[in-house]
């Protein structure tokens, strides 16, 4: 079922495949969908702000939040703690508000159990050299970071079958249509 009717659409896929890229983009052309911003224990990069990128919380306080059920979902990921809050959510659900979240695969498995309706799209790289490519050349990950990254980017993408969409980021421009059209959208500006 397309992603508008069921107004929760959630976008998967390992880090540095493009992602935000594709989402910046997705929301550019589509003002009415609301991007969930996810609480993270990880340190912010460079040019992130807080609540535009991520409410950045320190493991106590995310903890907390954990512990009254403050979240829709939450994981683990390369050492550090991400989680959506719920709220939120539910709220632009009521209104109505076409929702979407960026998560990875542990966090899309739980959203799967609390919101079976909802439409989960898997990104995939052209290949896995251009994966390593695209994490190097975005410059913002340590040699640690990125070993991680890419072990568990095998992992995610093993999980391809458990998706309702996938689809190979090559050329920028044909992913952002192509996703535009899996998850029941008109095309954009
Ligand atoms: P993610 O959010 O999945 O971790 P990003 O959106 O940060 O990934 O993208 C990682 C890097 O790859 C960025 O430098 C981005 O500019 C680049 N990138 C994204 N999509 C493409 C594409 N289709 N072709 C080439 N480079 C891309
Ligand atoms: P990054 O550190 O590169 O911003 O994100 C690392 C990974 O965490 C990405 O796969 C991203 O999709 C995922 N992520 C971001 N927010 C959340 C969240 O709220 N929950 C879960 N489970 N994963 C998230």
């Amino acid at each position: 079922m397309p992603a508008v009717s069921c107004r929760l659409t959630l976008i998967a896929g390992p880090s540095g495949v493009g992602k935000g890229t594709l989402v910046a983009q997705l929301l550019a052309r589509h003002p009415d969908i609301w991007l969930s911003v996810s609480a993270t224990t990880r340190a912010p990069r460079a040019r992130e702000v807080e609540g535009e990128h991520y409410f950045f919380l320190s493991r106590e306080n995310f903890e907390q939040q954990v512990a009254a059920a403050g979240f829709l979902e939450w994981a683990e990921f390369s050492g550090n703690l991400y989680g959506t809050p719920r709220q939120p959510v539910e709220e632009m659900l009521a209104l109505g508000r076409p929702v979407l979240l960026e998560i990875e695969l542990e966090g899309a498995r739980q959203v799967r159990q609390s919101f079976p309706a909802g439409f989960q799209v898997l990104i995939k790289p052209p290949s896995f050299g251009e994966l390593e490519r695209r994490i190097r050349g975005r410059g913002t990950d340590g040699e640690e970071a990125i070993a991680k990254r890419l072990e568990r980017a095998r992992v995610e993408l093993q999980a391809e079958a458990e998706f309702d969409g996938v689809l190979v980021n090559g050329d920028l421009g044909e992913a952002l249509v192509a996703l535009e059209q899996m998850i029941g959208l008109p095309a954009g500006q």
